[in-house]
């Protein structure tokens, strides 16, 4: 467990467009988890799937959290700053065979298997292939298991329900699971706050954790925000920016989704003194076993 003196978490967005209230959600339930434990909150842009940056989307991302009154620490950090960092860690991967080539193309895994879980078609091949080729990591049949400070207990056989998955695409670009890793380890993250959505990934980001020698920090998945259909609410499916104009009634909302009951008396309070209430009361324990809300 970390040390509640030292606490530090984060907020991970992807710049692919502004923030809707799901993104709010998990930022503001991140930010208030550290900062009612004195600790740091980071900022950092997930911006290494370039084909799907938008541009501008990180500097509007960073004036909406500046709105909301959700001050990060210290400066953002960029992955696409990081990309030696990623390629160090590969080498150390590759170093001890950990990692091989697959060129396997998607027609190639349909006609291959039955299961989305990689059969391992490129794992004993002896020459590197000739086209473009992914990395994927070795797995084993040993099961991860951690304690999610929210959802319990979560074990996973990562080769039977993940199979050897990628860390390097096709067409370059780190993914996310690998990058991940090394960024939490980079910031010295030691507690990640984000959603629900992320839940079952976690299994995958230890492993890798464990494979190069990393600390693993304190995990807890908060529910997802989705509609009265029970679609989670995301860039996909058009959820709309979260509106500027009014922060502390955003905030207000958020608080409640967030089953803080935040009094009635605050409902017109600005936005900082919301959020210091919201810090002093902060009790994460309602969100437990919780893994969706609707709005
Ligand atoms: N960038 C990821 C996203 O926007 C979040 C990464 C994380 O919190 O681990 O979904």
């Amino acid at each position: 467990m970390s040390n509640p003196d030292n606490i530090i978490g984060r907020f991970a967005p992807s710049p692919t467009g502004p923030l809707h209230l799901g993104s709010l959600y998990t930022a503001l339930a991140s930010f208030l988890q550290a900062r009612s434990q004195h600790g740091k909150w980071l900022l950092r842009i997930d911006d290494l799937d370039t084909p799907r940056n938008v541009k501008g989307a990180d500097s509007a991302i960073l004036t909406t959290l500046d709105t909301f009154g959700l001050y990060w620490d210290d400066s953002v950090a960029y992955q696409s700053q990081c990309l030696n960092a990623y390629q160090d860690k590969l080498n150390e991967l590759a170093n001890h065979q950990l990692i091989y080539p697959c060129s396997c193309s998607r027609k190639t895994l349909a006609t291959s298997q039955t299961t989305a879980i990689y059969s391992g078609l490129c794992r004993n091949k002896l020459t590197p292939p000739d086209s473009p080729y992914a990395l994927r990591v070795k797995t084993n049949a040993g099961v991860i298991s951690f304690n999610d400070g929210l959802q319990g207990l979560i074990a996973h056989n990562i080769a039977e329900q993940h199979g050897d998955f990628i860390l390097k695409r096709k067409d370059g670009i780190i993914a996310y699971q690998f990058a991940v890793v090394i960024d939490d380890y980079l910031q010295q993250i030691n507690q990640v706050m984000r959603g629900c959505d992320l839940l079952a990934e976690t299994p995958k980001q230890i492993y890798l954790q464990q494979l190069l020698g990393l600390p693993t920090p304190d995990y807890m998945h908060v529910p997802v925000i989705v509609d009265q259909i029970g679609y989670k609410l995301s860039k996909q499916t058009r959820a709309t920016a979260v509106n500027l104009t009014t922060p502390n009634r955003v905030i207000f909302e958020l608080l409640e989704l967030l089953k803080q009951n935040p009094p009635h008396e605050l409902q017109h309070a600005p936005v900082s003194e919301l959020i210091s209430w919201a810090i002093t009361h902060w009790n994460a324990a309602p969100l437990r076993n919780l893994k969706q809300v609707t709005i």
